[in-house]
């Protein structure tokens, strides 16, 4: 399943994740599908494009970065806003 990034990672946005991304599927706010109202200032993953390197949870400063089924129950809405940013929908696991 692929990487998602949370709260933490708000207002730091610090790019360390997106210089290592070997698929660049890491993209800045302003460079999703979300409208301008709903775009938080952090980076987002695109879920499809995502590989499960790993590379970006390593990365980061502030343990911004999950895997999907391993986000902590008090950001799963960060999840759904992933898959929202890119206009995909949250593959549900049973
Ligand atoms: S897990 Fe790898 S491919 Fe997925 S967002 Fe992180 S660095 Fe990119
Ligand atoms: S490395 Fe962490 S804090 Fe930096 S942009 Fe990526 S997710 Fe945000």
């Amino acid at each position: 399943m692929p990487y998602i990034i949370t709260e933490p990672c708000i207002d730091v946005i610090d790019g360390a994740c997106r210089d290592l991304c070997p698929v660049n599927c890491i993209y800045l706010p302003q460079e999703t599908r979300l409208p301008r109202e709903h775009q938080r200032n952090k980076m987002y993953v695109n879920p499809e494009e995502c590989i499960e390197c790993d590379a970006c949870r390593d990365a980061c400063p502030v343990g911004a970065v999950y895997r999907e089924e391993q986000v902590p129950e008090a950001w799963q809405s960060y999840v759904a806003a992933e898959y929202a940013a890119f206009g995909l929908r949250q593959n549900v696991q049973s």
